[in-house]
């Protein structure tokens, strides 16, 4: 029996010693599979919104320049880790092959399977691209992808359509983390409310504070606040750029009689965002910075710099029941349900 490194080290090329997302270059050599890997058949790959968005940028949004660029960068690196904004994103596909030693796992070639860790660790090689989505950030494609021995992922439910699941197990770690930290009665702020992780952090942030909590959802276009307004949540909308710090420090001072938040929650798509959030947010509160577009040291020094004292959690991908969770607010939702299914099913 050949056993891989559970963790997928032995397909690091370069730099030697390091483990796949920091690493610049795996195998993606399927000819050979380890007997603890799972071969996936790749359909969709599910660009992570900061890398999209920057990727988008780029190629001037011409669809063939955005595929040009995925290509080049899944042929030098092995996998489709953004060299820009560092993120990845996730993919939907079949299982093709199950190594020898995961025999036992509840999962038979042929499934529909979506994977729950990053792009940037995967290894992952793209035959051909078939469509490339905008709106959706979903690129259609020929390819092949192998998950590690600790890589999870999760099978596609049978009751909600492909697409429309893989959008929402992409940021599943979002409303999941949500559930868990907040507390009845709290007021939470979600900037980049308006967006895919940030309406299912909506709705579990009105379960969760309850009728004595206040939710207030922060998007830049009018298009953002509409989707607010759709989604059937008790949520405070509030149009604006995160960017503009004071702006929205006075905002929220207007919206909660000048307690601020106890919670403020970052799940926008762009870069500067974070002395917004630390503002937003009272003292002894928490900032939970879900967006890859987020600069450590800004946020570090920021709050450093404005004497606040908070606690700031990194937006782990992964919290346990995460896929569950995620998945449910569409089942509890069914405006929510609506504005996803017409967006990406
Ligand atoms: P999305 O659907 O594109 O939503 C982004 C949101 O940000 C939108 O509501 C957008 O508002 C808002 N926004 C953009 N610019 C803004 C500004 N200047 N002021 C206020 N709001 C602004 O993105 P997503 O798919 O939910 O992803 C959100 C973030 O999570 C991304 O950074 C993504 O990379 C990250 N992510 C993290 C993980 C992790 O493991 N931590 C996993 C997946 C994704 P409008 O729509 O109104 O313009």
């Amino acid at each position: 029996m050949t056993l891989g490194c559970p963790y997928g080290t032995h397909r690091v090329l370069e730099p030697k010693g390091v483990f796949p997302q920091p690493a610049l270059r795996l195998n993606n050599d399927f000819s050979i599979l380890y007997d603890n890997e799972i071969l996936i058949e790749v359909e969709i790959l599910n660009i992570d919104s900061a890398s999209f968005t920057q990727i988008k940028h780029q190629a001037d949004g011409d669809p063939a320049k955005i595929a040009d660029i995925l290509l080049k960068t899944v042929a030098q690196r092995g996998k489709q880790h953004n060299p820009v904004t560092g993120s990845g994103g996730m993919l939907v596909g079949k299982i093709k092959a199950i190594g020898s030693a995961l025999q036992q796992r509840p999962i038979q070639v042929g499934d529909p399977i979506a994977t729950l860790v990053s792009l940037s660790l995967t290894p992952l090689r793209i035959d051909d691209i078939i469509a490339v989505h905008k709106e959706t950030e979903q690129v259609e494609i020929r390819g092949e992808a192998v998950l590690f021995e600790s890589g999870i992922y999760a099978k596609l439910p049978s009751d909600l359509p492909q697409k429309l699941a893989l959008a929402v197990l992409d940021v599943a770690g979002a409303p999941a983390q949500t559930a868990k930290i907040v507390k009845p009665g709290d007021t939470v702020v979600v900037i980049g409310g308006g967006g895919k992780s940030g309406l299912l952090c909506l709705h579990e942030a009105c379960k969760r504070t309850g009728v004595t909590g206040k939710v207030i959802g922060l998007s830049h276009s009018a298009a953002g606040i509409e989707r607010m307004k759709k989604s059937g949540l008790p949520v405070i909308p509030l149009q604006g750029d995160a960017r503009d710090a004071l702006w929205v420090l006075h905002q929220i001072e207007r919206l909660t009689e000048g307690r601020l938040a106890d919670l403020t929650i970052n799940v926008v798509n762009i870069p500067q965002t974070e002395l917004g959030s630390i503002l937003a947010t009272k003292n002894r509160g928490i900032v939970y910075f879900f967006s890859m577009a987020t600069s450590f040291t800004a946020a570090a020094l920021g709050a450093e710099g404005i004497g606040k004292d908070l606690t700031m959690l990194v937006g782990n991908g992964y919290t346990e029941g995460h896929a569950e969770i995620a998945l449910e607010v569409l089942r509890e939702n069914l405006h929510l349900r609506q504005l996803y299914e017409r967006t990406y099913a």
